[in-house]
């Protein structure tokens, strides 16, 4: 690289943490700017009356390939920090899909054909539908939503309310009638299309968030002498100049409303949808059948069992329960869950959690107006919906461009 470059990170998500990280691999100095006074944005733990809990329920799938290498490259094992399941789907005794472990596709084609609460008639004529997708590549019709896809494939039955409308809201965290077909064709391709088995599995965290990525990516910089900077938030870019410092190339890895600050000529065009997650803890002798389950189509969430009898149930989207104080909405929860009330619960809500995943969305390109300053965070990885996958390869991205950059004369 010649003289050192000088890169620095603003922003210590997941997408920021994959940035440092891939340019301090190739031997630059990275300082890593963080308003917070922890790492991990939207996705880090947060100390609740002396428990450690996460801002967020996060599920994880076997296909998050970048964000389990870049968890091994700083010394975190996801084997230890996961636990891992093929996907099962269990909604009472109404639905069942469990996917066996054969090799893909067949572990596909044997979970849909022996789902529990779906017609023989509705499981041949899904499998066809899928094929054709698969042909398709995956490409659909840009504008088109996640209902009006279903629709026009005559997914009408019970496969659209147990299976792709609950997955669609987990995913894209938008409902099915605003959230865009493509994108979600996209998560489809990656998990239940790959060729690889493994990408359907769930990855369940045995761990608190911040031990997953956050605190060994910061102890990993630390030792490869980085300056991290937590709690101190940048007010200022101009250029590559960060106050009164000069750096050979910016990574703005912040989330899309906090850039119009730092980068006014990006504007935020986005809308935003909101996730709550409620923890109910029942005491350490209660256990879920499977440590997930939809709770009904009626809440549209998902309950996680955390272990030591603690659920985490978490709520995806704009939705009625945005009205429901805390207690009335923990109280929906546990009512769903029917475990009768729990010994202690806890609210968090995030407003803006992820953005809208609607049809036709513009993502702004990872690079900018300055041939040195890069943009990186979920919403740049235009592939995928707000997802730490896009986060972690968005970040990497950005790093590989800001080391060319910072390559080239000035
Ligand atoms: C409750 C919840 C549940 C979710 N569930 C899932 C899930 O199950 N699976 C999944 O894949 N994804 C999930 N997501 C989405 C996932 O968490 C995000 O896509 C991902 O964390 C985004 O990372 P990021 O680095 O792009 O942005 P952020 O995490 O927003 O990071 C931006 C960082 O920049 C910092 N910052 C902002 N301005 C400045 C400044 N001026 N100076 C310095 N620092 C600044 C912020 O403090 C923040 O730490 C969920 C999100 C939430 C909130």
């Amino acid at each position: 690289m010649g003289e050192q470059a000088r890169i620095a990170v603003i922003g210590a998500g997941w997408a920021g943490i994959a940035a440092a990280v891939t340019c301090a691999d190739a031997g630059a100095a990275v300082t890593l700017f963080e308003a917070g006074r922890g790492a991990g944005g939207r996705a880090r733990s947060v100390n609740i009356a002396g428990r450690t809990l996460d801002n967020g329920q996060h599920i994880l799938l076997g296909a998050y390939h970048e964000t389990l290498a870049l968890m091994r490259q700083v010394g975190a094992d996801p084997q230890r920090m996961f636990s891992r399941r093929p996907l099962c789907l269990l909604e009472g005794d109404t639905f069942q899909l469990r996917l066996p472990n054969l090799p893909a596709p067949l572990h596909l084609a044997a979970g849909l054909l022996g789902a529990h609460g779906v017609s023989w008639r509705e499981k041949i004529r899904t499998a066809l539908w899928m094929q054709g997708i698969k042909w398709r590549k995956f490409r659909l019709d840009q504008t088109q939503s996640v209902a009006e896809w279903l629709d026009a494939a005559g997914q009408t039955g019970a496969l659209r309310r147990h299976l792709w409308e609950p997955l669609c809201l987990a995913a894209l965290n938008t409902a099915p009638e605003q959230a865009c077909a493509q994108l979600f064709a996209h998560v489809l391709r990656d998990s239940l299309g790959s060729p690889q088995r493994e990408a359907t599995d769930l990855l369940l965290p045995r761990v608190p968030f911040g031990e997953l990525l956050p605190e060994p990516a910061l102890a990993w910089l630390a030792q490869r002498g980085a300056d991290l900077r937590l709690g101190q938030r940048v007010r200022q870019l101009a250029g590559t100049r960060i106050d009164d410092e000069d750096f050979s190339a910016v990574i703005v890895a912040v989330a899309p409303h906090h850039l119009s600050r730092l980068l006014p000529a990006v504007p935020d065009t986005f809308s935003y949808e909101p996730i709550a997650t409620v923890y109910l803890d029942y005491g350490a002798q209660t256990v879920l059948p499977f440590p997930l389950r939809h709770l009904g189509a009626g809440t549209a969430a998902w309950a996680v069992d955390r272990g030591q009898g603690m659920i985490g149930c978490a709520i995806s989207g704009h939705g009625d329960w945005e009205t429901l104080a805390d207690n009335a909405l923990a109280a929906r929860m546990a009512d769903a869950l029917g475990l009768g009330a729990p010994h202690w619960q806890q609210v968090i809500r995030e407003k803006r959690a992820t953005f809208s995943a609607r049809p036709g969305l513009r993502r702004p390109d990872y690079r900018t107006d300055h041939p040195c300053v890069f943009l990186a965070g979920d919403y740049t990885w235009a592939d995928y919906p707000a997802t730490l996958e896009g986060a972690v390869r968005s970040g990497r991205r950005a790093a590989f461009a800001a080391i060319q950059a910072s390559k080239r004369p000035a």
